[in-house]
């Protein structure tokens, strides 16, 4: 039996066409959306009758399922830790020794219960996780994501140099066999939500042979590839070093065949011009991480300009660089990031003068609201290769959604008086509910979660 449910629905189209349906219907069967409409077009649905019906508050809205593009789920016990430090500081002081404990697996199925199960809550249908070196705890996580249903890409991470040697693969062969037995491990179970995705954890730490073999089985098996680019000025003076030949950061990544359109790289907040061309020629995308690069003081990744460079951008928690796991922070600091990149172009920030005020500065426009849903949502399954099956609610696809209640705490603490809302229409109040959740709700106001059609929360 099918499901139908009625009421208010909101789902992005592109980066700059958000869909409000203001009393509408998405009708579901077997995971996949069959159609969408307004209430009055249910009616020509095929066997409406034969949908169980379910009725949304006024309070209530649909909203595709939030992909997160980057998120370590081993560093999930980190959250909050060492963020007085920048990026290759963290690294060794907190993150490496972190991630060295999951040879325990014991350790490694604690964590993980509770990162799938809290990632889910907090409306992240879909998420692409960095795990660790282990093979042994990367199928637990992987055992974890199938058995409470969320959609994923697992990640071995892989990394054969300057990292400590207490967590650093032995050599290049050891690694390919690592990514063989895991790629095979996750394809086995056969589950399409669920797939393996190349991680070179980034190239300071794999030398261009790992990476080259990594490409090489990306090709293969037909799989994902995610690393990280251009994130901290630190890393790329390290870059730089190991990579005197090559033009400039991504000019590696291409060298060893790993930019491709199924390649997702977190954070290029520092891209040069002539990366972001190579980047849209390949066509892989990039993952904006806001609240980790403003945490590390990596610097503010401007997503216009990449966006304005045919470049994909999803966004990030990119944990625990990231000190948030709920996408609504992420898209909160992707707001922020943008309006203090236009107020730095607009004016002259008192006691710097750092910013010249050019003619493309004063016509520069920070990312609206609106925008920043596309991000998380159809805008991340682009830049996961995977807006034909989720991202928004167009027929066909999975039915990856949020139920959010705006009568629930924090957003009903503060309700407008009836005299200032009773006279805007169906869509500006839509709106406004929209805008609570996007600047003061969070998990609690995500009542219910659903990945291709089954509840989760
Ligand atoms: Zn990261």
């Amino acid at each position: 039996m099918g499901k139908v449910f009625f009421g208010q629905i909101i789902h992005s189209k592109s980066l700059d066409n958000l869909e409000l349906i203001t009393d509408g219907f998405v009708a579901v069967r077997d995971g996949k959306i069959v159609a969408i409409g307004t209430r009055l077009e249910f009616e020509a649905v095929p066997e409406k009758e034969t949908y169980e019906k379910i009725s949304l508050s006024e309070s209530q809205f649909l909203l595709p399922g939030f992909i997160d593009c980057h998120i370590h789920a081993p560093q999930v016990p980190n959250i909050g830790l060492g963020l007085d430090k920048d990026l290759l500081g963290w690294l060794s002081a907190y993150t490496f020794p972190l991630e060295a404990q999951y040879k325990d697996v014991e350790f490694a199925e604690q964590v993980y219960r509770t990162v799938v199960r809290d990632t889910l809550a907090s409306g992240t249908t879909c998420a692409c996780y960095f795990a660790t070196i282990y093979n042994g705890s990367n199928k637990v996580l992987t055992e974890e994501i199938i058995r409470q249903g969320q959609r994923a890409f697992v990640g071995k991470v892989s990394s054969n140099r300057c990292c400590p040697d207490f967590y650093v693969e032995c050599g290049t062969d050891d690694s390919v066999k690592d990514n063989i037995d895991f790629i095979e491990y996750v394809l086995s179970k056969n589950i399409d939500r669920v797939r393996p995705i190349i991680t070179p954890r980034f190239a300071i730490s794999c030398d261009m042979k790992l990476m080259q073999k990594l490409a090489e089985l990306a090709e293969r098996y037909k799989l994902n590839i995610q690393s990280h680019v251009s994130e901290n000025l630190g890393e790329l003076d390290a870059v730089r070093e190991f990579f005197p030949k090559n033009k400039h950061y991504c000019d590696v990544y291409d060298e060893a065949k790993l930019l491709t359109s199924r390649c997702v790289m977190a954070h290029g907040v520092h891209l040069e011009d002539d990366e972001l061309r190579v980047l849209a020629s390949r066509g892989t995308s990039v993952a904006h991480c806001p609240t980790s690069n403003t945490s590390l003081g990596s610097g503010m990744c401007d997503v216009k300009r990449l966006l304005a460079a045919r470049v994909t951008v999803g966004l990030g928690t990119d944990v625990s660089g990231g000190n948030r796991i709920a996408m609504n922070d992420v898209i909160r600091a992707t707001l922020d990031v943008s309006h203090h990149l236009n107020m730095m172009k607009k004016q002259n920030v008192q006691g710097t003068g750092s910013v010249a005020p050019t003619e493309d500065n004063a016509k520069y426009v920070p990312l609206n609201y609106k925008q920043a849903i596309y991000l998380a949502t159809l805008g991340g399954a682009e830049a996961l290769a995977i807006a034909d099956k989720v991202g928004n609610f167009l027929p066909g696809k999975d039915f990856d959604a949020l139920l959010i209640d705006t009568s629930v705490y924090p957003i009903n603490r503060y309700q407008l008086p009836p005299a200032l809302t009773e006279k805007k229409s169906a869509e500006e109040k839509l709106l406004e509910l929209l805008q609570k959740f996007v600047y003061v709700g969070d998990d609690r106001n995500i009542t219910s979660v659903f990945v291709a059609g089954q509840k989760v929360k």
